[in-house]
């Protein structure tokens, strides 16, 4: 696909604007005049829309096409969602609008969301209170840390250490380690979960916590959770529970139950918002009762009128995390699709999600290396098999191959403790024939890896850029004059 800059055809124009009776000549001073005229393409309107049409075809999301990118949950999210957050009444929400006075209806409605979205959340948890603050999984992260901090100090606690296995997601030490802790990894066992003796040589007086995903980005249910919450709590550690994927047991177990004082959820994820390229998120978190106090500044409270305003006064709060009220439009689109799917719906959420990836296991397991056996929650990883490794393929050939046939890839090369890994999270939101579908693709590459190495290392040759160097790709992004070529 050419650039705008190379379809341009000197003199061409697309709207003819008329003398009118506006002063032509302003006197600016020569230092801020530019020194050459800018170079802007020449085009007529037709060339713009088909230009600009033609980019957002190239455009890849799960309203045109499959996206099992495992941990980061692509699934469909209704668009009922987005009407309900496009009304006026709460689109055209200034954050300054006042509470209570004069005009104060304004914003009962939107506090009113804030404060049951709350008390769902705590329902399908078990926590006794959330902040809908913060405005990312990894947002939720620093913000529970943080809490787990205040909560140490406050107790007059010195310690120093927060434990995170070696299959979190990047973020979990990332935000312990913002928030001012040192970072010690737990190991896996060979199972796929939490070394309980490592884990058990790693605990002592300096634990302030402990930051577990489960299931985990295995896409593993740890079966000691219990067992590892008493074991941090004896120490006086508080326990995190990164809930990003809860699409995994929502309905049917709560974190709460489970012993956890600490989660965050990514609404983004699990509950309705399209999300992608960095944003828009939420991550709400959630703490148990003795850790209320520390809860981020402000909060929704229900009077005894039947009114709500946000609260300050919290003197022992973590203090501001957010302006004003954080992502609010996700939280709106999370208690529309918490609502719309009830208790029964969620339930089937989470059975479907984990069904979905089930299937998709058993039908690859003859065709890839499986990296764990047994029965995964929301995600699967594989891994390419030897014959595949001994002609010369990677991981990255089978997802440049996927592209090819109209699906994005897999997360690839990540969890980093199973090498050359792929980390296929269906959702619950795809029907059996496009599941199928992939998985005829997947079959396919698999075979082409043995009998043609060569052309599947080609792949992909339908896109207008085929291998970028991934790393500066991300690092230096130029999306004005890239060139393909080089
Ligand atoms: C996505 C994810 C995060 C981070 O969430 P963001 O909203 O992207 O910051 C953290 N942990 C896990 C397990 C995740 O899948």
């Amino acid at each position: 696909m050419q650039l705008i800059f190379e379809k341009s055809v000197p003199g061409r124009k697309a709207v003819q604007i008329n003398a009118g009776d506006a002063p032509t000549k302003i006197n600016i001073k020569k230092q801020f005049l530019r020194a050459e005229d800018p170079d802007l393409p020449e085009l007529s309107e037709l060339d713009v829309v088909r230009h600009f049409t033609e980019l957002s075809r190239k455009n890849f999301g799960v309203d045109t096409n499959f996206y099992p990118l495992g941990s980061c949950t692509m699934k469909y999210n209704p668009k009922v969602t987005e009407l309900i957050a496009s009304y006026p009444g709460f689109a055209h929400l200034h954050p300054l609008l006042p509470q209570l006075r004069m005009g104060g209806m304004l914003t009962q409605g939107a506090l009113q969301v804030l404060h049951e979205t709350d008390l769902l959340l705590q329902e399908i948890t078990g926590m006794d209170g959330f902040t809908m603050q913060p405005m990312a999984g990894s947002h939720g992260e620093l913000t529970g840390i943080m809490i787990i901090a205040a909560y140490h100090a406050d107790k007059g606690n010195e310690k120093t250490t927060i434990l995170v296995p070696d299959s979190a997601h990047g973020t979990n030490p990332a935000s312990a380690a913002i928030a001012g802790y040192k970072v010690v990894s737990v190991p896996s066992n060979d199972k796929g979960v939490m070394d309980m003796e490592a884990l058990k040589g790693l605990i002592n007086e300096d634990v302030a916590g402990l930051m577990l995903t489960c299931p985990n980005t295995l896409g593993l249910f740890n079966p000691h959770i219990k067992d590892i919450c008493d074991l941090i709590h004896d120490v006086d550690g508080l326990v995190y529970y990164d809930g990003a994927n809860l699409n995994a047991i929502v309905g049917k177990a709560r974190p709460g139950d489970f012993g956890f004082d600490v989660v965050h959820l990514n609404l983004h994820k699990t509950f309705a918002t399209p999300h992608g390229g960095g944003g828009p998120g939420a991550g709400p978190v959630g703490v148990t009762r003795p850790l209320l106090k520390y809860l981020p500044v402000s909060i929704v409270v229900k009077r005894k009128d039947g009114t709500y305003a946000l609260e300050y006064e919290m003197k022992k709060s973590i203090g501001y995390i957010a302006p004003f009220y954080g992502n609010f439009g996700i939280v709106l689109r999370a208690y529309v699709y918490i609502l719309m799917l009830g208790k029964e719906g969620l339930i089937r959420v989470s059975e479907n999600a984990v069904l979905n990836a089930n299937y998709i296991k058993e039908k690859l397991k003859p065709y890839y290396k499986l990296a764990f056996e047994g029965i995964c929650k929301h995600e699967c990883v594989f891994s390419i098999t030897k014959e595949m490794a001994d002609k010369g393929i990677h991981t990255m050939d089978v997802a440049k191959a996927l592209i090819d046939k109209g699906f994005h890839p897999p997360t690839v090369y990540f969890p980093t403790i199973v090498k050359e890994s792929m980390m296929i999270e269906p959702t619950e939101t795809e029907s059996k024939e496009t599941i199928d579908s992939f998985i005829q693709a997947m079959i396919e590459i698999a075979e082409l890896a043995l009998s043609d190495p060569e052309k599947l290392k080609a792949a992909p040759v339908t896109t207008p850029v085929t291998r970028p160097d991934e790393t500066s790709a991300a690092r230096n992004l130029n999306v004005s004059n890239f060139c393909p070529c080089g």
